[in-house]
């Protein structure tokens, strides 16, 4: 039988040339620049200045040993992922392009985008966790993410421990003895620390610093650090530089920032990008073409829109904090208590356009204020363009049950809102209209 062919030395056609230059005369790029082209050669696209859309199910081979040397990438023969392109459930032009430039925000290694932040943290606590093991998160999370744990994980024997988001470090490092011991019994490992900061409606910040410092202290076995960060990233706030091993994204919110698409991402180092990697081949669940064509159009004024809206905020919330009508404001620009503040100046760098605003009464006066606002739109998520404004206790969190909620803060007082990008002054007059009907 002839020798296997050696598929190493195949030249390997790229969508561009890697690493890629991300500096010019010795100056380092920001973000904002990199984002018009990083990870993008119009000359492999018939000198088109944007990224087509590349709508196919799979990708022809230049020769036999490319194809082998793709799958080799695939399979995890070779490590990092594949560096050819193989068949659309692995990959793709558009999701490599959104990919590279995603993954520059955070200052991560690797990137991985998904069909919806969903996804992308169920594919991520899959790829860690086995039967047996222990997830430790803070809450409150996400409703969607804490049903994950709490009602499918179980299903197949992986058990969590929680902390509240404003937890000390003593605290923190408490959960993670406890989460080993419980580990421990199942025969099984802590398979992954995943927070929310911070955590909504409550804006309630968990200090990563503190956590990884537990992990490391407490947790001799490899575990991650993953933290869901859509609503302060990927602007406000870079969890990999405080401790965090994976951030996620639900990218449906600031970074789409339109309100026009659902999408989601994941990046970190990868190492610990290849096992989730592994699990997306298998399951799919990778953004489609034209999603990650939309986002990279969204990547352009992301940085733009994020300063906009946060802008917007600070002038709202300083009108609603002297409001008669206002009894309190969830707003990280106006944080009393010096622990969070202190995690606040450690950790991020701006306060964000999603906060609550307690209102003088209860869900009567809130349905009578949401109904009256003439610009806010009233719906549920958040980071667009456009104001948005909900009641969580009657909608997000109407699942949560009465005691957490109440545990939570989440009172029938308390109204979401979303500051978009319009004029601060008309948001303003709406909400003044507005609050005359409370
Ligand atoms: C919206 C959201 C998600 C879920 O994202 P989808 O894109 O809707 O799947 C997860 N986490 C947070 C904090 C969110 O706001």
């Amino acid at each position: 039988m002839a020798d296997a062919i050696d598929s190493t030395n195949t030249p390997t056609p790229r969508r561009k040339p890697k690493p890629e230059k991300t500096s010019v005369g010795g100056r380092e790029l920001s973000p904002a620049t990199l984002m018009m082209g990083h990870g993008f050669d119009p000359a492999l696209s018939e000198g088109s200045l944007k990224a087509p859309v590349f709508l196919t199910s799979t990708f022809a081979f230049e020769n036999a040993a490319a194809g082998k040397r793709h799958f080799e990438g695939i399979t995890g023969k070779r490590e990092g992922g594949a560096d050819g392109l193989v068949y659309s459930r692995f990959n793709g032009p558009n999701q490599e392009i959104l990919e590279d430039r995603l993954a520059i925000w955070d200052g991560a290694e690797d990137a991985l985008t998904f069909a919806s932040g969903m996804t992308a943290i169920c594919i991520l606590m899959m790829a860690y966790a086995s039967a047996g093991d222990v997830i430790v998160h803070s809450g409150p999370l996400y409703a969607a993410s804490e049903g994950f744990v709490s009602k499918v994980l179980s299903k197949f024997g992986v058990t969590y421990i929680d902390f509240p988001a404003g937890a000390s470090p003593q605290d923190i490092a408490d959960t993670l003895d406890r989460a080993k011991c419980q580990a421990g019994e199942t025969g099984g490992k802590v398979a992954m620390v995943y927070l929310e900061s911070p955590a909504n409606p409550t804006n309630a910040l968990v200090d990563i610093e503190a956590v990884k410092t537990a992990r490391d202290a407490v947790l001799n076995k490899p575990c991650p650090i993953a933290i869901d960060n859509t609503f302060l990233g990927p602007l406000w706030q870079r969890p990999l530089d405080h401790g965090a091993d994976i951030v996620a994204y639900s990218l449906t919110k600031y970074v789409g920032g339109h309100s026009d698409l659902v999408a989601g991402s994941i990046a970190g180092a990868k190492h610990w990008m290849d096992p989730v990697r592994a699990l997306r081949n298998t399951m799919g669940g990778i953004v489609d073409p034209n999603t990650a064509w939309m986002l990279l159009r969204s990547l352009e004024t992301v940085e733009l829109r994020m300063q906009r809206a946060g802008e917007n905020a600070a002038k709202v919330c300083a009108f609603l904090r002297d409001h008669p009508k206002v009894t309190g404001l969830g707003y990280l620009g106006f944080i009393d208590d010096p622990e969070q503040q202190n995690i606040y100046d450690r950790h991020c760098m701006g306060a964000g356009s999603t906060f609550s605003v307690f209102l003088n009464g209860g869900e009567a006066e809130c349905f009578r204020f949401l109904d009256h606002l003439q610009i806010a739109k009233l719906a549920v998520s958040l980071g667009g363009t456009e104001t948005l404004a909900s009641h969580p206790a009657s909608m997000t969190h109407l699942s949560v049950p009465p005691e957490r909620r109440a545990a939570l803060g989440i009172t029938d007082a308390l109204v979401r809102i979303s500051v978009g990008i319009e004029d601060a002054g008309d948001l303003i007059a709406d909400f003044e209209q507005a609050l005359e009907y409370v």
